[in-house]
């Protein structure tokens, strides 16, 4: 399954910038993670979706947001001189003059666009007061 193993090369970037980039201590929880899809980027969002919620299981992640900012195809149309946003993948015609463009500017994108930390990570774990006989001081 081809978005099972997006998912998993995603959580697995998300976690490198977590801990190496962001220096992040193992009980900070992510609560959003954004990614830029486009059009031609052959994931289907919804399935997408659902591998992240399995292959998120267990980790920083767990239960965090995927938030899809879907990118559609642009073209550059050297008729026009200027991008073009194609209104469906079907065709890489340019909307305005008709020239047919392999000039693809955007719409293949696949990428971390931004993380969120969940704000009360610290303290959900922590025990209360009244549970003196768990902790070990
Ligand atoms: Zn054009």
């Amino acid at each position: 399954m081809h978005e099972l193993s997006i998912a998993a090369s995603l959580v697995e970037l998300v976690e490198e910038q977590a801990s190496k980039v962001l220096r992040l201590p193992d009980a900070a929880r992510i609560s959003v993670v954004g990614i830029r899809l486009g059009a031609l980027s052959g994931v289907v969002k919804e399935s997408l979706l659902f591998c992240f919620d399995s292959v998120t299981r267990g980790t920083r992640m767990q239960d965090a947001v995927l938030e899809i900012e879907e990118i559609s195809v642009t073209i550059f149309c050297t008729t026009c001189d200027t991008e073009q946003t194609l209104p469906s993948i079907q065709s890489l015609r340019c909307p305005v003059c008709g020239t047919v463009s392999l000039g693809i500017t955007r719409g293949k994108e696949l990428e971390l666009s931004f993380i969120e930390l969940s704000e009360d990570t610290t303290n959900e774990h922590a025990p209360t007061p009244y549970q003196h006989e768990n902790c070990p001081a």
